[in-house]
């Protein structure tokens, strides 16, 4: 199966990325219903999907991006607005599962596919209510740590003679990452809110960063929070420009949960290139 699934793969790269990007924005789909009940504390599961007016929705208009487009933005039943957030999840997880198979190895690029998934629905959470629940964060660890036992390659783990020396040199480098995000989220987090005088950043935000040390290990951990950083600032900064030729003060909070994750999955994608493409700035 496996075998058939790589010769076809291998045979047609054109169609396996289409296909992957349609398996994509199917499970887009289900990130949605997860993003919009999950921090309500409701099931995923049940009830199936409903308009705001309590209508069933048809099939047809749950198909991944084409049903939002084919309605034009509108629920057929009430003709109430539908937001681009829907869409937009599910190109973004389209893009995500067709880009990790375009740019990693196939095991790696499978453990991308949950990971990406994982860190779309924390960001959505955020993003969408400003509420990021727990316990898909403790997956994101937890599955971190897994999928580092049964894929040493996730942390560079390639060079042993015995398997099960990877496997928990993996494990290790693992745990070590896990230790790395909680401790240096939580140390700017203490530093922070002594200088900030209010909470600086939040636990969702250790729970995240430590995720992604799971998967990328300590170093991962790092650019999570400084690159995470970076990405926020830059996101913010026209709201906070704007803001200053208005002659407003700015109160727009800096999401950082999604700024964290963006940095993570680029990590994860292009980890390596990233340090030697710095290297090369810095010494010329
Ligand atoms: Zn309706």
């Amino acid at each position: 199966m496996t075998e058939a699934l790589q010769r076809f793969a291998t045979l047609h790269p054109g169609p396996t990325l289409v296909l992957l990007g349609m398996l994509g924005a199917c499970v887009g789909s289900f990130l949605n219903v997860c993003i919009h009940r999950l921090p309500k504390g409701e099931s995923v599961v049940t009830p199936g999907s409903r308009c705001a007016c309590g209508e069933p929705i048809p099939w047809w208009c749950n198909l991944p991006i084409a049903g939002w487009l084919m309605l034009r933005g509108s629920a057929r039943c009430c003709g109430g607005r539908i937001s681009t957030r829907y869409p937009t999840v599910e190109l973004i997880t389209a893009l995500a599962f067709a880009g990790s198979w375009w740019l990693l190895p196939p095991a790696k690029a499978c453990a991308a596919f949950v990971f990406l998934s994982l860190l779309i629905l924390l960001a959505g959470c955020d993003l969408a209510d400003m509420l990021v629940p727990d316990a898909p964060n403790f997956v994101l660890v937890g599955a971190g740590l897994m999928a580092s036992i049964f894929l040493p390659e996730l942390q560079g783990q390639t060079e042993h003679a015995l398997p099960a020396m990877h496997r928990l040199h993996s494990a290790g480098a693992s745990l070590f990452g896990i230790a790395a995000g909680t401790a240096v989220v939580w140390w700017v987090r203490t530093v922070g809110t002594v200088l900030a005088g209010r909470e600086a950043m939040g636990e969702a935000d250790i729970i995240l960063c430590a995720g992604v040390g799971a998967w990328c290990g300590w170093e991962g951990a790092l650019f999570c929070l400084f690159g995470g950083s970076v990405v926020g600032v830059v996101t913010a900064l026209p709201g906070v420009l704007s803001a200053r030729i208005k002659g407003e003060e700015y109160d727009g909070v800096v999401p950082f949960v999604p700024s964290m994750a963006v940095a993570g999955a680029l990590w994860f994608l292009r980890g390596p290139e990233l340090v030697r493409a710095w290297n090369h700035w810095v010494t010329g």
